[in-house]
């Protein structure tokens, strides 16, 4: 089954009016690689202006690195679906490592409700996973897929899975120009395909689009291009840079 190509710049807390303005003027001005999805995530605090000044759609479109389980309420600091849909805004990402390891201690369960509520009120999501280096090393690095995506699979409908992409994101790859081989991203990402087959059946685990993330920049993206089972990028630091419509293009 095609799966249209799909990028993600996660620009985590960079970024001014200034920056951000370049980076959207930039990818409205490129000519970018036809079928190919690009959804730009700045500071919650830009989500707006970004999408106001964004000229692409649909092409291109602004996301949230992150949503809470709640639409509203007395939850400080945490940003509400309901604000996304009310500015227009089509994406967040749920699970970043840095969220799940950094700056909060996200569980899987957590995730996965997040999950669940964006997707019901109709805000699609950039669904991050991937192992910690020492996981890597001992060899378990699906087992720690499976397990953060299991919490997932039990709260979704077989309808839900329309609205999520899987990033699978080795944490040690993400900011440490060490980015995985693409032999070894195409295994793990066959690995999840399998689990999604298992758990889901043919039809979604075809349909679901697995990202890979780390340390992808505009020289190692076209190695991936003939991996079957890497349908795109979630990418950081690059996301920020030139380089990125390279990234963008590394399909063509
Ligand atoms: C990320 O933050 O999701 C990421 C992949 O970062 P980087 O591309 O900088 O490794």
């Amino acid at each position: 089954m095609a799966r249209t190509f799909f990028v993600g710049g996660n620009f985590k807390l960079n970024g001014s009016k200034d920056s951000i303005k370049t980076i959207i003027e930039r990818l409205n001005e490129a000519k970018l690689a036809e079928n190919t999805e690009v959804v730009l995530c700045p500071p919650a605090v830009y989500l707006d202006y970004a999408n106001s000044i964004n000229k692409k759609s649909p092409q291109v479109k602004i996301g949230a690195q992150n949503t809470y389980t709640k639409a509203a309420g007395a939850y400080t600091g945490e940003t509400s679906v309901a604000f996304l849909k009310d500015i227009g805004i089509e994406w967040t990402i749920l699970g970043h490592s840095e969220r799940r390891t950094v700056v909060a201690r996200e569980d899987d369960e957590l995730i996965a409700e997040k999950t669940k509520f964006a997707i019901d009120q109709g805000v699609k999501v950039i669904l991050c996973i991937g192992e910690l280096l020492e996981e890597r090393k001992s060899g378990v690095t699906l087992d720690v897929c499976k397990k953060q995506l299991l919490p997932t699979i039990a709260k979704l409908s077989k309808e839900d899975w329309d609205s999520v992409v899987i990033a699978y994101e080795p944490v040690w790859a993400i900011g440490t120009g060490l980015a995985a081989t693409p032999e070894d991203a195409q295994e793990t990402h066959k690995q999840i395909r399998d689990f999604l087959k298992e758990k889901l059946g043919e039809e979604i685990s075809q349909k679901v689009r697995i990202l890979y993330g780390g340390s992808a920049n505009g020289s190692n993206a076209v190695s991936f291009k003939d991996k079957a089972d890497v349908d795109g990028f979630l990418v950081g630091g690059a996301s920020l840079k030139p380089e990125f419509v390279d990234i963008i293009n590394s399909r063509q």
